[in-house]
């Protein structure tokens, strides 16, 4: 049976992720903890109901919107687990006088090193070898291995980089490391930050046109979102290989679709997809030009224990009434 009783605990987590025991622990002793599991908004809303009791949520996904904060009288702040917070309304929040903060920059390695893990995998077309070794393909094939398993490298290709911040630059770190000529576009760096980072700055249709990889580590924003449309994605470099380990919504999936099928793009490299879970009938799902994984660019063991340990500074900041380090309104 459902229980409907309000949540009446001081720190909320709006949905299931990871936390270190200590942070557990040490959580546990800044007040009481309930997870609330919520699927929505809404559900969040109707289980928090009003209770005076909450003093923090912390989410990764569910949207904390005005409804939450209209039951929520005593909110005092808002933690985003993790760097992205499209789901934050920061700015109702801040006219409620609400902080909101994200765990900036503390996952930012484990999606890098991420995007290189899928990246090379679909060159190398690991993906596919695994399941054929496995399945005995190896024994039958001999020393006469198939010429669909010859893969692809990436060194000295040009690499494109859109969004430069915390993951973008690791991103940039990285690739040097394999001779890559690497360009970037960054609307809000100055040009000491491209000269510090060795990247030259382009606009976007330069990029686009240029390189041979494309990889996206830009917020999802009302500028950001399906900024690779249909027009973007036709002036792209035919063969260029696409990785996104951003937000799905940042490209036009309908067109992107389009571009894989027709070749213009020759693969792609997915975290991240406009609906989430991908269902398993999703053309994406059917392309094996495509290496998908499930949203888990920020899921190593050592970006959770940095995740856990920011969750608790920044509960202990907002309730002494200081500015947690992560403030984003
Ligand atoms: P960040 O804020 O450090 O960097 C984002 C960069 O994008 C900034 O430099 C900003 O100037 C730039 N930018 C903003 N608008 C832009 C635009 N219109 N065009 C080009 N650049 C623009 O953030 P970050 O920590 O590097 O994370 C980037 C994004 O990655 C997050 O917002 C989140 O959506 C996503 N992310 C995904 C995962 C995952 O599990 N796959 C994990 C963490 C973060």
């Amino acid at each position: 049976m459902m229980d409907h009783r309000p949540l009446s605990a001081a720190i909320v987590f709006a949905d299931r992720f990871y936390l270190s025991d200590k942070a557990m622990t040490e959580l546990s002793c800044m007040g009481n903890c309930a997870l609330a599991e919520a699927k929505s908004a809404d559900d969040l809303a109707e289980k928090i109901g009003g209770s005076s009791s909450v003093k923090i949520i912390i989410s990764e996904y569910v949207p904390v919107n005005d409804l939450v904060l209209s039951k929520t009288p005593a909110l005092k702040g808002v933690i985003a687990y993790g760097s992205g917070y499209d789901h934050i309304d920061v700015g109702a929040m801040k006219r409620k006088g609400v902080q909101a903060c994200n765990c900036h920059g503390e996952n930012s390695q484990a999606v890098a090193e991420l995007t290189f893990g899928l990246l090379l995998c679909l060159l190398r077309k690991t993906h596919k070898v695994d399941p054929w070794v496995r399945a005995g393909g190896w024994v039958k094939a001999g020393r006469d291995l198939p010429e669909w398993a010859f893969g692809k490298e990436l060194w000295r290709k040009t690499l494109g980089v859109i969004g430069l911040g915390q993951i973008g630059a690791r991103v940039v770190r990285i690739a040097k490391g394999f001779d890559m000529k690497i360009i970037g576009y960054d609307p809000f760096m100055n040009p000491e930050q491209y000269s510090r980072l060795e990247v030259e700055p382009v606009v976007l249709s330069e990029l686009l046109s240029r390189s041979d990889v494309v990889t996206l580590h830009v917020p999802l924003t009302p500028e950001t979102e399906k900024m690779l449309d249909s027009r973007a994605l036709a002036s792209v470099k035919p063969g260029m290989i696409l990785v996104n380990t951003s937000r799905g919504r940042v490209i036009e999936e309908e067109a992107f679709i389009d571009a894989l099928q027709t070749g213009r793009i020759e693969g792609a490299a997915l975290d991240v997809f406009t609906n989430e879970p991908l269902p398993p009938g999703h053309p994406l799902a059917k392309m094996d030009n495509v290496v998908l994984s499930p949203h888990l660019g920020a899921l190593s063991r050592e970006a959770g224990d940095r995740l856990s340990d920011s969750v608790v500074r920044q509960v202990r900041e907002i309730l002494e009434g200081r500015t947690p380090e992560g403030l984003i309104n």
